[in-house]
């Protein structure tokens, strides 16, 4: 016997997260039908709804907003420094951090042969634009501390090499092969104070 078509769409979408297989998908599913009342399981398909209409990339850092240009970009406190980070978590941990007060770049990405992700796919020359047109004097390379993001940071120095700027690499007391997202603060503001020139 199969299930319902709406029921197996369901386990069918669970199953395109990260980590979630058939068994767990289904009882996702079963625990959205049996257990969740049905206010929520609207609030829950609004948020989705929303979040494909009005979440997209800032136009200036690619940071993830729900206005043209985000928040970080439009506020004209911050130091013209540009900390360069792979996605919109890493840039919410490190500004968890209140350690900085520059602006950021969000590659939304790493350049990874393996996965066909070359530099064409990430949008540097909207990293060149910015660094000129907002007079950047110093760029923070705050990827991962992975293959893919030693591979991008370099890839990075060599592109902004040739301008009057400072370049550093974010210090890592990280742990080789370590993410961002998932370093606790302490390792994070060592961190940022450990910056080294690259
Ligand atoms: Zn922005």
């Amino acid at each position: 016997m199969k299930y319902p078509k709406s029921l197996q769409d369901l386990i069918d979408s669970f199953q395109k997260y990260p980590g979630i297989g058939p068994k767990t998908a289904e009882r996702l599913a079963f625990f959205t039908v049996m257990k969740m009342n049905a206010e929520e399981v609207k609030k829950f398909s609004l948020s989705l709804n929303e979040v494909v209409e009005k979440i997209k990339p800032c136009k200036s850092c690619g940071n993830l907003t729900d206005a043209e240009i985000c928040n970080i970009c439009l506020d004209e406190t911050r130091d013209n420094i540009l900390m360069v980070v792979e996605g919109t978590k890493e840039l919410m941990v490190l500004e968890k951090t209140n350690q900085y007060n520059g602006k950021y770049f969000v590659l939304n990405g790493v350049i990874s042969p393996l996965n066909g992700i070359g530099p064409d796919e990430l949008d540097f020359d909207k990293l060149i634009k910015k660094i000129d047109e907002e007079k950047i004097r110093e760029i923070i390379i705050a990827t991962n501390a992975t293959v893919e993001g030693e591979m991008t940071a370099l890839y990075i120095k060599n592109i902004v090499k040739n301008k009057d700027i400072n370049i550093y690499r974010i210090g890592y007391g990280l742990p080789a092969g370590a993410d961002i997202e998932y370093a606790d603060e302490i390792t994070l503001i060592k961190a940022l104070e450990g910056k080294r020139i690259m």
